[in-house]
């Protein structure tokens, strides 16, 4: 399997070539020269490698099919170590439960942070270990995070040989829950830096350090935000287990609502779709920073400012534009990289919008890539979790409870509709509280992690500064 960009460039790669890298050379993104296929034999086989071997057997099946450069018994073991009970809670590992007829919803967020980016990120603390020993390299993670993102990495990459993380969050912004989380990590290799700013200070900061070419090669500077393709190539894995869970046969076909921000989960199940995974709607759920759900509805691309870009009761889907969209764009233009490239290096530079609505290939994206989409307020959400809190008794976390309103504008009957549960609702408890005046519960592990002692640094908005904490700190 060979890789290329959206944007045209020549130069084919391999995965473990990629798998470190950020943006290919041309600053598109990358993706598979072809979709592998599953037919209905192989579908059929891997039904029984879930519920006979479990997770981790299914998620090898998948991703070996992408991956060609790691010996199938190494990454067999790899995918064997990350998919545990232990450390996702379940055999299933993404367990169904029904909500009402028609409606189900998949947990992906029983990872040692609570939200679904543990999915993908554990893998990749696992694969990064790996490749790095084998390469006889060492990497030094920066990232920005406003929580999730953050968390996730921290917890993915601690205690891993060759491997340290920088991560910048903004000081006091984080949800108590959340500081706690990051900031009571003990490990060596994990570096927390609180910026005295807000958020956009902290990626300016990422980005001033990344654009230092020479201290990002004498640092081993790496990243590992939502654009990595071995992080979305991980989220393909739980579409299969969802289909599985929700079907008995492959004639059935199942349709997924995705709550969603940089287009990374969806994107996944675009992918899974592709390969011939029968799923029939793919449900684009947004909050009030509707970038996609525009898109989706009327064929225009607008990137908002800081000025409209809101702060919301599901803060991981607040994104002033979704950073793998252009991956589906890319499919949906028939493969057209010099069309891609216009649109997305050209055209969202220069006016920071574009205009597909009048395009013939736009209606495709509903009616063959199966691509619809909804919006969800705050005063959606709460209605929401309570509506589910009181006909069902199951709390929802804001970002699913975003993922069922429009999930309900869409379900057809005779079709499961599947929504991805992407965090719990622990994590945004003050909204809980909010909406049926009660704490939610918390898993044994968190108990009491506020009081624990804190491991960060604080700095002023200076990149230099926090340059000089790196090189400091990167040798050891
Ligand atoms: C990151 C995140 C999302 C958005 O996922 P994308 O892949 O960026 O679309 C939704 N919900 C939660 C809880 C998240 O952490």
């Amino acid at each position: 399997m060979r890789y290329l960009s959206t944007r045209g460039h020549a130069e084919r790669k391999r995965f473990c070539e990629i798998l470190l890298e950020g943006l290919a050379p041309d600053g598109g993104l990358y993706l598979p020269e072809r979709y592998p296929q599953v037919d209905d034999a192989t579908l059929t086989r891997w039904r029984e490698v879930y519920r006979e071997q479990g997770y981790a057997a299914l998620a090898f099946e998948v991703l070996s099919l992408y991956i060609d450069d790691i010996p199938a018994a190494d990454l067999r073991a790899l995918c064997a170590k990350t998919y545990t009970a232990e450390v996702f809670g379940t055999r299933e590992i993404v367990p169904l439960r029904p909500l009402e007829p028609g409606l189900w919803l998949e947990a992906l967020s029983n990872g040692p942070t609570l939200a679904f980016k543990d999915m993908a990120m554990q893998l990749l603390g696992h694969l990064f270990e790996y490749e790095l020993a084998r390469r006889g390299q060492t990497l030094n993670i920066l990232g920005a995070t406003s929580g999730d993102t953050g968390s996730a990495a921290e917890y993915a990459m601690r205690g891993k040989r060759g491997i340290r993380v920088f991560m910048l969050s903004p000081h006091g912004r984080m949800s108590p829950f959340q500081q706690a989380q990051m900031f009571s990590l003990q490990d060596p290799n994990i570096h927390n830096i609180a910026i005295e700013g807000v958020f956009d200070d902290c990626q300016d900061i990422v980005k001033a350090v990344s654009h230092d070419l020479a201290f990002k090669q004498r640092h081993q500077i790496g990243t590992v935000n939502s654009i990595n393709w071995a992080r979305l190539l991980a989220q393909v894995v739980y579409y299969f287990a969802g289909y599985f869970q929700a079907t008995a046969s492959n004639a059935q076909k199942v349709s997924f609502t995705v709550p969603s921000g940089n287009f990374g989960n969806v994107c996944a199940g675009h992918v899974a779709r592709m390969m011939g995974l029968p799923i029939d709607q793919l449900v684009v759920a947004t909050n009030e920073n509707d970038v996609l759900d525009e898109f989706f509805r009327t064929g225009l691309y607008r990137v908002r400012g800081s000025a409209d870009t809101f702060e919301t009761s599901s803060p991981s889907m607040d994104i002033s534009k979704a950073s793998n969209f252009e991956r589906f764009v890319f499919d949906l233009l028939g493969r057209d990289a010099p069309r891609t490239r216009a649109l997305f290096g050209d055209a969202l530079s220069r006016d920071g919008r574009f205009d597909l609505g009048a395009d013939p290939h736009f209606p495709l994206a509903a009616s063959r890539y199966g691509f619809v989409s909804g919006k969800s307020t705050h005063a959606d959400r709460i209605a929401t979790i309570r509506d589910v809190w009181s006909r069902f008794g199951q709390m929802i976390d804001t970002h699913t409870a975003d993922g069922v309103k429009v999930a309900r504008e869409h379900v057809r009957s005779g079709v499961p509709m599947v929504v991805l549960e992407t965090a719990l609702p622990i994590k945004f408890a003050q909204t809980l509280v909010e909406a049926l005046g009660r704490e939610p519960g918390r898993p044994a592990p968190f108990i009491g992690i506020e009081n624990l002692p804190k491991r960060v640094q604080v700095m002023p908005v200076d990149a230099e500064r926090v340059k000089a904490y790196i090189a400091a700190h990167c040798q050891a």
